[in-house]
This record gives C-alpha cells, sequence and structure tokens, in this order.
C-alpha cells in the first residue's frame, strides 16, 4: 500500500448507485487516482473492482461515497470483504510510515512477504494483518495460489527487473538507470512499498534518491 491522493469528480457528476461506478468518468478518475493499481497489494492486474475501503455493509452514505472508493484487484477484494473496517486510508495517512514492505528470494522464489509494523496506530495494525493474508495466505487454499502466485508470477519479476536497474546502475553510471530506479520508486510504480523499501535500506541510493523518498 502507498500513499495517493483523491481528485474531486468532477461538477455535476453524482455516485447514487453501484451503476454509476461503471459512468466513464468515475471509473476512469478512481483508477488514475490509484495509479491503475490494487490499492491493497499495488499489482497492476488485469481485472480491478471498486473497493470500499470502510465496508459499506449496505449503508448507501458510504457506498456512494467518493472518498470511500479505491480500485482493488480481485484477489484483495475477496480477501478483505467485510472484515477489515479500520485500515489505512493512503489519502490521509503514509502508509509507508507504518509498515515497511520486503522480502526474501531463496530457491527462486519468494516465499514469504515480511510485513513490518513500524508504529502502534490501530489502522497500521489491522492493515498489517490484511497484508499478510494478501502476500502469504493462510485462509483456504485457492487462496494459496492466488498469493503465490501474486508473490512469485507478479512481485518476483518486478523485484528482479528493479534489482538489475540498482546493478546496472552501479556498474555504469552514466548509462541512464537512474531515470528507470527513478520510475520505479515512484509511487505510481507497481509494488512501489516495496521498491521504495529496498532504496530506502540503502545507505548510497537512499541519498542518491533521497528526494523521491519523501
Ligand atoms: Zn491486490
Amino acid at each position: 500500500m502507498v500513499q495517493l491522493s483523491k481528485t474531486p469528480l468532477p461538477p455535476g457528476i453524482t455516485i447514487t448507485s453501484a451503476d454509476d461506478y461503471r459512468k466513464d468518468v468515475v471509473f476512469k478518475t478512481l483508477a488514475a487516482d490509484c495509479y491503475n493499481k490494487c490499492y491493497i497489494c499495488e499489482d497492476k492486474p488485469s481485472t480491478i473492482n471498486v473497493e470500499h475501503i470502510i465496508p459499506h455493509r449496505k449503508d448507501p452514505k458510504l457506498k456512494y461515497d467518493w472518498n470511500n472508493l479505491f480500485i482493488a484487484c480481485g484477489h484483495c477484494n475477496n480477501t478483505k470483504l467485510a472484515k477489515y473496517d479500520n485500515i489505512l486510508d493512503p489519502t490521509k495517512s503514509d502508509p509507508e510510515e507504518h509498515i515497511a514492505l520486503s522480502i526474501d528470494i531463496s530457491d527462486d522464489l519468494i516465499n514469504c512477504v515480511s510485513v513490518e509494523l513500524l508504529t502502534t496506530d490501530s489502522a497500521a495494525i489491522q492493515t498489517s494483518e490484511l497484508l499478510k493474508f494478501v502476500y502469504n495466505g493462510g485462509l483456504t487454499e485457492l487462496k494459496e495460489i492466488e498469493c503465490s502466485n501474486l508473490r512469485n508470477e507478479h512481485l518476483l519479476p518486478n523485484i528482479r527487473l528493479f534489482y538489475q536497474y540498482i546493478k546496472n546502475y552501479s556498474e555504469e553510471p552514466d548509462l541512464g538507470y537512474d531515470i528507470m530506479i527513478k520510475k520505479e520508486i515512484s509511487r505510481s510504480s507497481a509494488f512501489a512499498a516495496f521498491k521504495r523499501k529496498i532504496v530506502r535500506d540503502d545507505p548510497k541510493l537512499s541519498l542518491i534518491f533521497a528526494d523521491l523518498l519523501n
């Protein structure tokens, strides 16, 4: 999860039914605000859903509140359901100040994502629990497959490519790989929180790219 901001809906556009989510301007604005990625796992999947950060439980105020709507992948949407009613709102606080995400690659696989709590904020605690289920599973066998695919088919290639850019940049600093690294650690990048932590933890890179880590 990474910080983002919400664009106000254009004047005259209202949301009064679930059909309104599909209005071109509504869906496109929402997707662009969420950088076309799942706001929970940060994957850029082929299928995305409109997700309510606070479960609406049929309350129209929450169901049609623009500020309560986000974009999520099917896996995260089905993992979160209505069980989590107090997760970090990435438009109100920076999730990276509360949670650090990292991986270990062994035998060419990510077997587990480390979800480290940095604060005792109640929303951060609930978000960290959700993220553990999202990345590491522990719910159903079907979910184990989804989690493994998320880690190893989506997250792993992204992080591998990012490490390659870092390696190339350290070996050949003048070939433009700094531009690739900047793109990868922008908040719009897939799995940006992981990449930003890798740079933040590196003494040299954290200085070079300090202005992009705020
Ligand atoms: Zn997701």
